[in-house]
């Protein structure tokens, strides 16, 4: 159950309420709101005088259901504005890692060229290997903040365990929690005390109950900028490198409040079909996609299948207008 209190309700007694009803409570709006276990299924006596409203629910997917609020949440994007009354479709892209300054310099440049508002580079790689390139770290945040300083870019980079979440925060605009790292409490936890925009990806065995739960650790402890990403789940195919589950994504926009962000490069794998994808995205009308491009896949230090060159980038990019218009969107 979500419980909003009234305005009167100061932060002692909110956590004095929390305390007996065993709830998490936040602040949101000036406001205090708690939230139980959805079993809870009628306002307890003691709560009644404190409540303004509140909301009964059916599973422990609770603040980012459409029960709860009927409206795609809006996300600040530096400038850009997703979710909400928006019909924004933001494309973020770069390449998958931060290799080296000559790189995400180019990448940055070539992207700033194209009106490109978000770039993406990973400085924390979670690698199937020990043995392959494990990311740049702190130094790659380093040289992403220049590219920000540069080109006015909304830097988004990924944190793979909780060693080092506080340094991603401090330095990318957008946090990406990886498909590895979803269910890492530490991660969650840090990033539901930051305001800063997180893109939240479904692990690739995850579903969608625990995925959108995930996202619940984040709202509940407070930060609402949450953004779900699809970026594809193992199946029994193995012709493709994961399955995109757009079936998923029909779900979450039914039942969540939350923009979706659409990752067709890590559910394929291979670049020869991420344009024929991507516009599959897009008309599906979600809120953002991510596509992973690099100045030369073929020296790409991880996820080099998968990766646009530039002109393939550039030339999905025109093609993905008319599809975004004809669904009554425009692509950022
Ligand atoms: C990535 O975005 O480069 C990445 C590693 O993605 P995922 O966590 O979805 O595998
Ligand atoms: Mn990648």
């Amino acid at each position: 159950m979500i419980i909003h209190l009234k305005a009167s309700v100061d932060r002692s007694q909110a956590e004095q309420l929390a305390e007996t009803l065993k709830a998490i409570h936040f602040e949101q709006e000036g406001k205090f709101v708690l939230v139980t276990s959805s079993s809870v299924k009628s306002l307890p006596e003691m709560v009644k005088a404190y409540t303004d409203a509140f909301w009964v629910s059916d599973s422990d997917i609770q603040l980012a259901s459409k029960h709860y609020r009927d409206e795609v949440r809006t996300v600040q994007l530096g400038d850009v504005q997703i979710g909400g009354k928006t019909n924004n479709t933001i494309v973020i892209s770069g390449p998958c890692s931060v290799e080296s300054e000559a790189q995400i310099t180019t990448s940055a440049d070539f992207m700033h060229g194209l009106g490109i508002k978000a770039l993406r580079g990973g400085c924390y790689k979670p690698r199937t290997s020990p043995y392959s390139f494990q990311g740049l770290g702190l130094e790659g945040l380093q040289l992403l903040s220049k590219m920000r300083d540069q080109h006015g870019f909304t830097i988004v980079s990924e944190v793979r365990d909780a060693t080092h979440v506080d340094d991603v925060i401090e330095h990318a605009d957008v946090v990406q929690i990886g498909a590895k790292s979803m269910y890492d409490h530490g991660i969650l936890k840090a990033c539901a005390k930051t305001r800063k925009p997180i893109l939240l990806k479904r692990g690739f065995g995850t579903t969608l109950q625990e995925f959108v739960q995930a996202a619940e650790f984040i709202l509940s402890g407070g930060n609402p900028n949450v953004m779900l990403c699809e970026r594809g789940i193992r199946t029994f195919e193995t012709k493709t490198r994961f399955t995109l589950d757009l079936c998923g994504v029909a779900w979450l926009k039914a039942n969540t409040n939350l923009p979706i962000i659409l990752d067709p490069s890590h559910a394929l794998g291979y670049r020869y079909g991420i344009a024929d994808l991507s516009k599959a995205c897009v008309a599906m009308g979600v809120d953002g996609l991510l596509i992973e491009v690099h100045p030369d896949p073929s020296v790409a230090k991880s996820d080099a299948a998968q990766q646009l060159h530039h002109d393939e980038f550039t030339k999905l990019l025109g093609e993905l207008r008319p599809v975004a218009q004809a669904v009554g969107r425009s692509i950022v």
